[in-house]
C-alpha cells in the first residue's frame, strides 16, 4: 500500500467546517488505497494569538516556556482533526511531535530536527490507523518540548516523509501552489507546475512564505519530492524536485518580497582586517539574524558597512552597536526601518545576462529608489522603501513576463 504524508496548514484547519473538509480529504486518500500520515498546523491565527498572550503577560518570556505554550496550538488541531475523521467513520489517532518520535536539538523556538524514530507511527499504520501528527514540534534530549521555527509544520511533513520513505508528500495550503509571486500581491501571478529545490529555497528564503525555507533545505538534502497544492480544490499543484524540465530556459522563476526589514549602516569605519568580524560577531551575540551585507568601496582608508535585519531586531541591534561605533572609530550608525527586500529568482539567470540591468531599469522607470543590491548566482535582491514593495513586485512581474517563456534580454 502506498504511504502518503499530507500536511494541512492553519487556514486549511481554520474552523470546524474546514477541519471536517480536511477529514474528508484524508479519508478519500485512504479510500484510494493509501496509508496516510497527516501533519496538521495550529488553526489560523492561534500561534499569533499565543505569542501575543505571552508578550502581554511577560516582557521577556523564556524560550522554553514559549515552546510549551506554542506547541498547544498544534496539539488542539490534531485532536480535533482525529475526532473529525472518527466522526466520519474513520479510524484516526493524534500524536504530539514527541510521541511521533521527533527528536530535536536544544535550541528552543528554532530547534533543528536531530533524528526521527517513527516506530510508533509505523505500528499504528500497521493497525490501519490514520496517524495525525502535530506539526512544528518535537522534543529535545531531555524530553522537553521544542518548536521548529515559524512555518515549521512544513518541516515536520517533509522530515516525516523522508523518515517513513513515503511515496508522496503533499503540502495542502490556501493557494493553488507556488506562484510566480504572492498571488495576494500580484493578481497576474501564475502557478508554477514544477520548481527546483534551489529556486524554491531562494524564494522561501527571500520571503515567499508558502514554504518554510528550512523545510525546503531538508527536502533538498534528503531528496524528498513534494507537491504544494490547495486544500480547497482537487487540482494538481506545484511539484518541487531537484531538477525541472526547462530549468535553464526560464530566466526568472519567481519574485519574492520580504517586508518589515531594517537597514543598518556603520558609517566611515576603518578599512582594516577584523572590523567586519567585530561588527557581525557583536550582532550575532544578540541572536540577531543578518540578511543582506554590503560593503562599499574603500575611500581614504575608510568604508561603509550596511546590512539588513528584521525590523523587530532594530532596537536590539542599535543597543549592541552603539558602544562599538567608538571602539572601531566609525563616524556613526545610520538606521532605517520600514524597508522591504524584493528578489528575483531563477536558475536560468546563470546563463543569461542582462537580468540585473532590466530589473534596475524597470524600478527606475517606476520611480522606485534602490537602497542596497546583492546578487547570487540565481538571485538578485534589492532593498527598497516598504511602501513601494507591492508596486515594485507588480512592475517587475510584468517586466519579466512571468509564467511565460522569457527570451533572454538583448546583450
Ligand atoms: P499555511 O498556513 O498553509 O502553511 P502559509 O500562510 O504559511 O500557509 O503560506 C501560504 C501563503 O503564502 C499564501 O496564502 C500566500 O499569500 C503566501 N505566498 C507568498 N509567496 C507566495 C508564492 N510565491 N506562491 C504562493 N503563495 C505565496
Ligand atoms: N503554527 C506554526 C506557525 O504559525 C507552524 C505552522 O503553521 O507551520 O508558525
Ligand atoms: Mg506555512
Amino acid at each position: 500500500m502506498r504511504l502518503i504524508v499530507q500536511k494541512y496548514g492553519g487556514t486549511s484547519v481554520g474552523s470546524p467546517e474546514r477541519i471536517r473538509n480536511v477529514a474528508r480529504k484524508i479519508l478519500q486518500t485512504q479510500e484510494e488505497g493509501c496509508r496516510v500520515v497527516a501533519v496538521v498546523s495550529a488553526m489560523a491565527g492561534v500561534t499569533d494569538n499565543l505569542i501575543k498572550l505571552a508578550r502581554d503577560t511577560s516582557q521577556r518570556p523564556e524560550e522554553r516556556e514559549m515552546d510549551v505554550l506554542l506547541a498547544t496550538g498544534e496539539q488542539a488541531a490534531v485532536a480535533l482533526t482525529a475526532m473529525a475523521i472518527n466522526a466520519l467513520g474513520g479510524k484516526a489517532i493524534s500524536l504530539s511531535g514527541a510521541e511521533a518520535g521527533i527528536l530535536t536539538d536544544r535550541a528552543h523556538t528554532r530547534a533543528k530536527i536531530a533524528n526521527i524514530t517513527p516506530r510508533r507511527i509505523q505500528a499504528l499504520l500497521a493497525e490501519e490507523y490514520i496517524v495525525v501528527v502535530a506539526g512544528f514540534q518535537g522534543q529535545n534530549p531531555e524530553g522537553e518540548t521544542t518548536t521548529l521555527g515559524r512555518g515549521g509544520s512544513d518541516l515536520t511533513a517533509i522530515a516525516l516523509a523522508g523518515a517513513l520513505n513515503a511515496e508522496a508528500c503533499q503540502i495542502f495550503t490556501d493557494v493553488d501552489g507556488v506562484f510566480t509571486c504572492d498571488p495576494r500581491v500580484v493578481t497576474a501571478a501564475q502557478k508554477i507546475d514544477e520548481v527546483s529545490y534551489d529556486e524554491l529555497l531562494e524564494m522561501a528564503g527571500a520571503g515567499s512564505k508558502v514554504m518554510q525555507s528550512r523545510a525546503v533545505e531538508f527536502a533538498k538534502k534528503f531528496g524528498v519530492e513534494f507537491e504544494v497544492r490547495s486544500s480547497f480544490k482537487a487540482d494538481p499543484g506545484t511539484l518541487a524536485k531537484e531538477e525541472t524540465a526547462n530549468m535553464e530556459d526560464v530566466v526568472i522563476r519567481g519574485i519574492s518580497i520580504e517586508r518589515n526589514q531594517a537597514k543598518v549602516t556603520v558609517d566611515d569605519v576603518r578599512d582594516e582586517p577584523g572590523i567586519a568580524g567585530r561588527i557581525f560577531s557583536t550582532i550575532a551575540g544578540g541572536n540577531i539574524g543578518v540578511d543582506m551585507i554590503v560593503q562599499s568601496v574603500s575611500e581614504h582608508g575608510t568604508t561603509d558597512v550596511s546590512f539588513t535585519i528584521h525590523e523587530n531586531d532594530l532596537p536590539g541591534a542599535t543597543e549592541l552597536l552603539t558602544p562599538l561605533i567608538e571602539e572601531v572609530r566609525a563616524s556613526g550608525l545610520i538606521t532605517k526601518g520600514g524597508v522591504a527586500k524584493l528578489s528575483v529568482v531563477g536558475i536560468g539567470m546563470r546563463s543569461h545576462s542582462g537580468v540585473a540591468a532590466r530589473l534596475f531599469d524597470c524600478l527606475g522607470k517606476g520611480g522606485i529608489n534602490i537602497q542596497l543590491i546583492s546578487t547570487s548566482e540565481i538571485k538578485i535582491a534589492v532593498v527598497i522603501d516598504g511602501q513601494d514593495a507591492d508596486r515594485a513586485a507588480q512592475l517587475t512581474h510584468k517586466e519579466f513576463g512571468l509564467g511565460r517563456f522569457v527570451p533572454p534580454a538583448a546583450g
